[in-house]
C-alpha cells in the first residue's frame, strides 16, 4: 500500500487552511497576537533630545581638563518643556529624560562634580564646579538615535511579545492591526468515553484527548472550543460535527473513530457533508490520519490513541494553526541528538518518545505503544526517525524535536 508521506501530508493541509480575518485591538489585550500589517514608526524615537543620566547639561566647548565652574541657571526635570537656552559657562541641573536645554551639547553625571547633595527634594545649586574634559555628545540621547520616523518596526506575520507591546506603545499605537484567533473545534468520539468527572465503570476510559488537544491548541496561540464526545453512531457524530460547523469554527479537530473498526463513523459523516482529502499517512505513531471539510470548514481527523493523537497534532494541526493564525508556516527547530542506545523503526516516518540529557544523549522512554501516555509524559524530546530507516546503532545521531 502506498500510504501518504509526512511532507505531502503537511503540504495538502496548508495549501487548504486559510489565514483568519484580521481587526484592530487595543494594545493591552494584544500580547501573542500576530500583526496583520507592517508597523511604521510616525515619529522618531527618542522624539527629542534628551539626558541619559542625572546631572547638568553644558556646552563642551566650555569644559577643559583643569577645573570649571558653570553658573547653574535652569532645573529641568523629566517631563518638562524646553528651558531658555545655555549661554557660556552656564549649565542646567538635569534629570535622566529631560529636554535637553538648547545650547547645551552634553551632561557631565551629578557624581562627577562637586555637588553631592542628590536627595530627593534637593534644590539646585547656584553654581557647579568640575574637573575634565566633557565631549559633546556625553550622555545624550539624540532625537532619532533609536529609530526614524518612516522605518518599518515590526512585520507582518509577526507574533507580538511583551517588548514589541512596549514599542508600540512608545510609538503611540493604542490600537494594533492584528489577525482574529482562530477557533478550533474539538470533539472525541467513542462509546467507551466518559469524562473526567465521572466514575470508571466496566470498559470504560476517561475522555483525555479532549484536554491535552485544547492545551496543544492554546499553546499554538488558538481557541479551542470544547464539543465533547460523540457516541459511536452515524447520528451523534453528524450532530456534533454540525454542531461545530455552525459554530463557524476555523478548523474542526476530531479524535478516534477514524480507523478501519466497525464502529469508525468519522470519515463516512465527513464525506457525506464534505470531502475527505487524503487518509492515511506513512507515519508512527499515527497513521490513521483523515483530512478534508466538513460543510467548508476544515477537518483534521486525529487517531483516538492518546500519543497518536499528541503527535500528529504536533505533526499536522500545529503548523495548520500557524497558517490561520497568520503566522508563516516555518518547519520547527530540530536538535541533533546522539542515541544511548540503538533503536529500531519499522520504516514509516517516527517520533519515538526520548528523554535528552544535557549532554544531547537520547534515551527512549519506554514502550512505544501509541496508547502509552505515560512514556510521552517522561519524554522531553521525538526523535524523528525518517521513512525508509528500519534501525539506527547506539551513538548514531538522529534529529529531534525538544518537546
Ligand atoms: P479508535 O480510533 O476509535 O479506534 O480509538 C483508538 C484508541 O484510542 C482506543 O483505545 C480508544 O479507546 C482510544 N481513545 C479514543 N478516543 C480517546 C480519547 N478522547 N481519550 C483517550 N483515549 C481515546
Ligand atoms: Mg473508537
Amino acid at each position: 500500500m502506498n500510504l501518504l508521506s509526512v511532507r505531502e501530508a503537511q503540504e495538502r493541509i496548508l495549501q487548504k487552511v486559510q489565514t483568519v480575518g484580521q481587526t484592530k485591538f487595543p494594545l493591552e489585550h494584544a500580547t501573542r497576537r500576530v500583526l496583520a500589517k507592517d508597523i511604521r514608526a510616525a515619529a522618531d524615537l527618542p522624539s527629542f533630545d534628551n539626558s541619559s543620566m542625572d546631572g547638568f547639561a553644558l556646552r563642551s566647548q566650555d569644559t577643559s581638563a583643569s577645573r570649571v565652574t558653570l553658573r547653574v541657571v535652569a532645573d529641568v526635570a523629566a517631563g518638562a518643556a524646553p528651558t531658555r537656552s545655555l549661554g557660556p559657562h552656564e549649565a542646567a541641573r538635569i534629570m535622566t529624560g529631560a529636554p535637553l536645554p538648547p545650547g547645551a551639547d552634553a551632561v557631565i553625571p551629578v557624581e562627577e562634580t562637586d555637588f553631592t547633595e542628590r536627595g530627593a527634594g534637593v534644590p539646585a545649586p547656584a553654581q557647579v564646579t568640575l574637573t575634565r574634559k566633557v565631549d559633546a555628545g556625553e550622555n545624550v540621547r539624540t532625537r532619532g538615535s533609536d529609530l526614524r520616523a518612516g522605518e518599518t518596526v515590526l512585520a507582518k506575520r509577526h507574533r507580538l511579545r511583551a517588548q514589541d507591546l512596549g514599542l508600540l506603545a512608545m510609538l503611540g499605537i493604542a490600537n494594533v492591526p492584528v489577525y482574529n484567533i482562530p477557533r478550533i473545534a474539538i470533539l472525541s468520539s467513542g462509546d467507551e468515553l466518559i469524562p473526567v468527572d465521572a466514575p470508571l465503570t466496566e470498559g470504560k476510559i476517561h475522555d483525555s484527548n479532549s484536554y491535552a488537544l485544547a492545551v496543544q491548541i492554546q499553546d499554538a496561540g488558538a481557541e479551542p472550543v470544547r464539543l465533547g464526545v460523540a457516541r459511536d453512531e452515524r447520528a451523534a457524530v453528524e450532530s456534533l460535527l454540525d454542531r461545530a460547523a455552525d459554530m463557524a469554527v476555523d478548523l474542526i479537530l476530531t479524535s478516534a473513530g477514524v480507523s478501519v473498526g466497525a464502529f469508525d463513523f468519522v470519515k463516512e459523516v465527513v464525506e457525506s457533508k464534505g470531502n475527505l482529502n487524503f487518509w492515511r499517512v506513512n507515519m508512527r505513531p499515527g497513521k490513521p490520519l483523515a483530512f478534508g471539510d466538513y460543510r467548508g470548514i476544515p477537518f483534521v481527523g486525529l487517531p483516538g490513541n492518546p500519543v497518536s493523537a499528541f503527535v500528529t497534532f504536533e505533526v499536522f494541526v500545529r503548523p495548520a494553526i500557524e497558517k490561520l493564525s497568520g503566522l508563516e508556516p516555518r518547519p520547527r527547530q530540530r536538535t541533533t541528538v546522539r542515541l544511548a542506545e540503538a533503536i529500531e523503526s519499522d520504516g514509516r516516518e517516527s517520533y519515538l518518545r526520548a528523554v535528552v540529557n544535557e549532554e544531547g544523549i537520547a534515551r527512549l522512554t519506554g514502550h512505544q505503544g501509541s496508547g502509552n501516555l505515560f512514556s510521552l509524559v517522561q519524554a522531553n524530546a521525538l526523535l524523528i526517525i525518517p521513512a525508509g530507516v528500519k534501525s539506527r546503532p547506539a551513538s548514531s545521531e538522529v534529529e529531534a524535536w525538544l518537546i
